[in-house]
């Protein structure tokens, strides 16, 4: 099933599928237990990104390509860093450029796959690891570079954590549709140009490890989101080096899982 949420026309939060032409089957329950078919369509007034994160785990330089890119040996153990879920942006909505990050411009994409967490999982091995994931959807890590590096003081989540930086969506597609989360192509395009273009196939931790590295000794709550890396193009890597500016247009593609839009604007 393919899950969208949603303010309707009362301005109410729903769950639904079959999203087309504004419209969407209503879906009662919660997509962790049971959805059922309401039997009506409501009309879509607001895609919300599809879930509420209750925590938003990161893995940096997850794929090989991105890894030698920037010069790093594959990482031993992933990169694990946080954003805050308060910079949730919903799809379509515009990423916002504070004036913190406008002097010098700084503002980076990472197209990445979205993993949901569906139940608690603790100490979950490999072997079981996708049992726990409730969907997938399409993430972009939006990063402050400056704040992310010098000026982060050797952390990075400030730099990954402003209002609008967490771009989510727009549908969560449940596993029974993603045949193989290791073999999902990957597309950023800037003003429709490709900035990115990969297979998830090139992840140094797949899905299934990470979400065991992830539960060790820690438990994922149901709405965990697992922003799994980013492939090589990212914009602080070019020469010259490519920012967003108020007024760009970034897609993010993931083969099955849609298109996430957002434009930029200055905030
Ligand atoms: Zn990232």
């Amino acid at each position: 099933m393919r899950i969208i949420r949603f303010l309707d026309d009362g301005n109410q939060e729903r769950f639904g599928h079959d999203f087309r032409d504004g419209t969407a089957a209503l879906l009662t329950g919660m997509p962790q237990a049971k959805l059922r078919n309401a039997g009506r369509r409501l009309r879509v007034a607001k895609l919300l990104a599809p879930v509420a994160p209750a925590a938003i785990l990161c893995v940096g330089l997850n794929y090989a390509q991105h890894a030698r890119e920037l010069g790093i040996a594959a990482p031993r153990y992933p990169v694990l860093f946080m954003k805050n879920p308060a910079a949730l942006n919903h799809p379509g909505d515009p990423i916002l450029l504070p004036p913190s990050c406008q002097n010098p411009p700084q503002v980076d994409f990472e197209a990445e796959l979205a993993v949901v967490i569906g139940r608690a999982a603790k100490n979950v091995s490999a072997t079981q690891a996708l049992d726990y994931v409730l969907g997938y959807t399409i993430g972009n890590d939006i990063s402050a570079r400056q704040w992310q590096q010098e000026a982060g003081a050797g952390q990075w989540v400030r730099g990954k954590s402003f209002d609008t930086f967490c771009p989510l969506g727009p549908e969560l597609v449940t596993p029974d549709l993603v045949a193989d989360p290791q073999d999902l192509r990957i597309v950023c395009t800037l003003n429709g140009k490709t900035m990115q273009d990969a297979s998830t196939a090139d992840m140094i931790f797949p899905v299934a490890e990470l979400i065991e590295y992830l539960s060790d000794d820690m438990t994922l709550l149901p709405n965990t989101v697992i922003l799994t890396g980013t492939p090589a193009g990212v914009g602080f890597t070019r020469e010259p080096a490519v920012f967003l500016q108020p007024g760009d247009l970034v897609e993010v593609s993931i083969a099955g899982l849609g298109m996430l839009r957002s434009p930029v604007a200055a905030g």
